[in-house]
């Protein structure tokens, strides 16, 4: 009997063991920290073997095949030791292609995945197709093969998880921007990163499709590198030479494989980057075969994903949004371009080698305040202090509102689009964001 090790029991590691069982393998579970009551429970009823807080080298060295969680990096000691014994290490995602043969529409890219692969999710729901949602979001791709299998997964995939992919193959890939990301994972060289986001398209074949943003350069860059086999279908804001998804004259429209247009106006996702997101979207299904009438209605009424430039509420005519999962500059970049009123942007927290040169133009020309919320703002103040926009220095989210509070005139966006991971002050996005959201609405 093969033995299959799983080294991270989240969501995506119980999954693979629950359908490693099942397909007959020999399955340990290792995870280094404490794993969840719920994914214990998970393991024991299906009399799967597991360990918390240790790695047990001989139970784990003597592998068939390894797979890794995609938040474990190479360098943990551990996977070193994989590596040098030339076992193979694959993700929960390649592991669960390999039983089942449904088709798989891929969403990679550094911004823009959640809502892409939510609005795709949303529009195949609408259509009443049998669909799944896997990936970084949703129930594990592996869980649902071995209990609830569908007949289309809509797959959210970060470049961590692309990183241990060989044979899946997407049937529909999208790959909407790359810009410089998690470069910590990637020895600080943007190529490898962008070279590992490539490895959507993969083992594609002519019956496949894939649709990217056809002004990335990025993209147009690794191009070159690689031999597409799948049908090219890139789309750009604005009409093009080779762009078959695009605004013009303010309808939004599709050339491939059914021509299909709407007012850009009844888009329910608003921002430059958005649009992206919601050709993206359109292509993907009119690709599969949603019937137009379920598209233009689905990308009309689709509510968008919160913490992304999540409208919270009003108060004394001052709108605050909330998007705390912009991360990074570029996500903070399409927040501030899609204002269209003065705006108080909040912005901080641990900065994973930012460079804010990027959004300079943009806070001059929007902001009217700038708050500032992280363990330390220094490089915040010696970046943005000089463009002699007023400042406010906080170190936790209820100072931080109150200074928007007070900066705040009627008519003014306060936008919490911070350009920094979370993890200096909160547990995650989701906790600034909710934060931000309780004081807001408590004002
Ligand atoms: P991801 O899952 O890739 O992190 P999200 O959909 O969660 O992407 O959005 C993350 C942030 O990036 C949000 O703040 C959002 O405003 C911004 N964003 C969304 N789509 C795009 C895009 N196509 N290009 C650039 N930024 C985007």
């Amino acid at each position: 009997m093969s033995r299959i090790v799983i080294l991270g029991a989240g969501e995506s590691g119980a999954g693979a063991a629950v359908l490693a069982k099942k397909e007959g393998f020999d399955v340990f579970v290792s995870d280094m920290s404490a794993i969840k009551d719920k994914y214990k429970n998970l393991l024991d009823a299906h009399d799967i073997s597991w360990e918390e807080g240790q790695h047990t080298e001989e139970k784990i060295l003597n592998a068939d095949e390894i797979i890794k969680s995609p938040g474990i990096p190479n360098e943990a000691p551990m996977i070193k030791k994989i590596i040098a014994k030339g076992i193979h290490i694959i993700s929960e995602i390649e592991f669960a292609g390999r039983y089942t043969n449904s088709k798989m529409v891929c969403i990679t890219g550094s911004n823009g995945k959640t809502t892409t692969t939510s609005l795709i999710y949303h529009i195949f729901k609408e259509a009443g197709y049998d669909v799944g949602l896997a990936g970084n979001i949703g129930k594990s791709l592996a869980l649902q093969v071995a209990e609830d299998p569908h007949k289309y997964y809509i797959i959210e995939l970060s470049s961590f998880q692309l990183d241990n992919m060989y044979n899946f193959r997407a049937n529909i890939a999208i790959l909407l921007n790359i810009t410089p990301d998690h470069l910590d994972r990637y020895d600080n060289k943007f190529e490898n990163y962008a070279d590992a986001k490539m490895r959507i398209i993969q083992n594609q074949t002519a019956e496949d499709s894939f649709i990217y943003w056809n002004d990335d350069p990025t993209i147009k860059k690794e191009l070159e590198k690689f031999q597409i086999k799948s049908v090219a279908c890139p789309f750009s804001e604005i009409k093009e030479k080779g762009s078959i998804g695009y605004i013009e004259d303010g309808e939004y429209k599709l050339e491939y494989p059914i021509p299909f247009n709407m007012e850009q106006e009844e888009l329910s996702l608003t921002g430059k980057h958005n649009i992206y997101n919601s050709l993206a979207a359109g292509l993907a299904t009119n690709i599969v075969g949603v019937k137009k009438d379920v598209i233009r209605k689905s990308l009309g009424n689709f509510q968008g994903v919160e913490h992304r430039l999540e409208k919270v509420c009003k108060v004394r005519g001052v709108m605050y949004i909330n998007d705390s999962k912009a991360t990074n500059v570029d996500a903070c970049w399409y927040a501030l371009e899609s204002m269209k009123t003065p705006t108080i942007l909040i912005l901080g927290g641990k900065d994973k080698g930012n460079d804010y040169n990027q959004i300079k133009n943009l806070v001059k020309e929007k902001c009217v305040g700038l708050v500032y919320l992280g363990a330390d703002n220094k490089k915040l103040h010696d970046n943005f202090d000089s463009l002699g926009i007023p400042v406010k220095d906080t170190h936790n989210m209820k100072d931080c509102v109150a200074a928007c509070y007070e900066m705040a005139k009627t008519g003014d966006t306060v936008l919490l689009s911070p350009c920094c991971a979370s993890f200096d002050l909160f547990k995650n996005m989701e906790d600034r964001g909710e934060q931000f959201k309780n004081l807001v609405r408590n004002l």
